[in-house]
């Protein structure tokens, strides 16, 4: 079968078994192109929360598809690959949460939402990196923080509050790599380029930066903007909407090594597999999801 077969039959499977494709931006293009909604974290969150779709494909690591399960328990929610897995996820468990309470008993526990349902059911509130300052910032400022996993975030909200904050030593791997010198190296290159990049990089790699942004943030400002270029420091496949949705402006890659290796994963094999199967199907208990959706709830609220 070829390609255009292949997404001929995703068609044809998504509008009988009345299914909504939702993926992340990090996603491979070809994936981006056949889903019905693309976004970031916290949008498709909010879009998992208002849909009434019987089944929800979730193309993007699995704490996010466990996130459309939890906010949609009423749906069948399948994660075409779950091999794709988030490495900054799997740095904290339930246990070291449960640790870090005994040891901060008074502090406020802000978990990002790149983490397993079994954590988030552990904390106070979540957030995303389209929303961790707002978050923050509604804790009185007498209350102690604790933020996890995310380290990166977690200082650049610290940074930006001006706000002390404990912060659980997680990170990820693709945007933590990312090095100073690195986008000093290319902003000489490209010296009218305004650098956007994710609040999962290092607080050094942010200073250098003309903002921080989510995906959906980085997609929003490019729309926006009157600049013509811009060094995108993020996963490379956010490349694919900001070239399609602004034909006439550049996006350069401030490094090669912006490829987040779960988040392709996911083939449009898998997501024919898994329309036609039914698989695999995201499996949480129902005390799981009321404990988990309680912190992200009181997020959304906020947002
Ligand atoms: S880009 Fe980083 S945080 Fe996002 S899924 Fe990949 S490893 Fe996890």
């Amino acid at each position: 079968m070829d390609m255009q077969e292949k997404i001929t039959r995703i068609d044809k499977l998504r509008k009988k078994r009345n299914a909504v494709i939702l993926a992340h931006n990090y996603v491979l293009p070809e994936i981006q192109d056949i889903a019905d909604f693309v976004g970031d974290s916290l949008e498709l969150s909010i879009k998992a929360q208002q849909s009434d779709a019987p089944i929800i494909v979730f193309c993007g690591v699995s704490f996010m598809a466990e996130t459309a399960k939890i906010l949609s328990p009423e749906s069948m929610v399948l994660h075409p690959n779950p091999a794709s897995g988030c490495p900054m996820a799997d740095m904290i468990d339930a246990q070291k949460v449960r640790s870090l309470k005994k040891e901060f008993p008074h502090a406020v526990t802000v978990c990002y939402v790149n983490s397993t349902a079994a954590v988030k059911a552990e904390v106070d509130i979540c957030c995303t990196s389209a929303n961790a300052e707002k978050i923050v910032s509604s804790i009185p400022e007498n209350q102690e923080v604790i933020f996890m996993p995310d380290k990166n975030l977690g200082a650049n909200v610290a940074n930006e509050l001006q706000r002390e904050i404990t912060l659980f030593p997680g990170y990820c791997p693709t945007h933590d790599r990312i090095l100073p010198r690195m986008l000093a190296d290319i902003k000489q290159q490209y010296p009218h380029a305004e650098a956007l990049v994710h609040p999962e990089c290092s607080p050094e790699v942010v200073e250098l930066a003309d903002y921080a942004l989510s995906t959906g943030g980085i997609l929003r400002y490019a729309r926006q903007s009157n600049k013509r270029q811009f060094i995108i420091g993020t996963e490379e496949d956010i490349l694919h909407r900001l070239r399609k949705e602004n034909p006439g402006k550049e996006f350069i890659l401030l490094n090669t090594a912006l490829i987040c290796p779960n988040m392709k994963k996911i083939s449009i094999d898998d997501v024919l597999k898994s329309l036609e199967n039914l698989q695999y199907e995201v499996d949480l208990s129902p005390e799981l999801i009321e404990k988990a959706r309680r912190p992200i709830e009181k997020m959304l609220e906020l947002s």
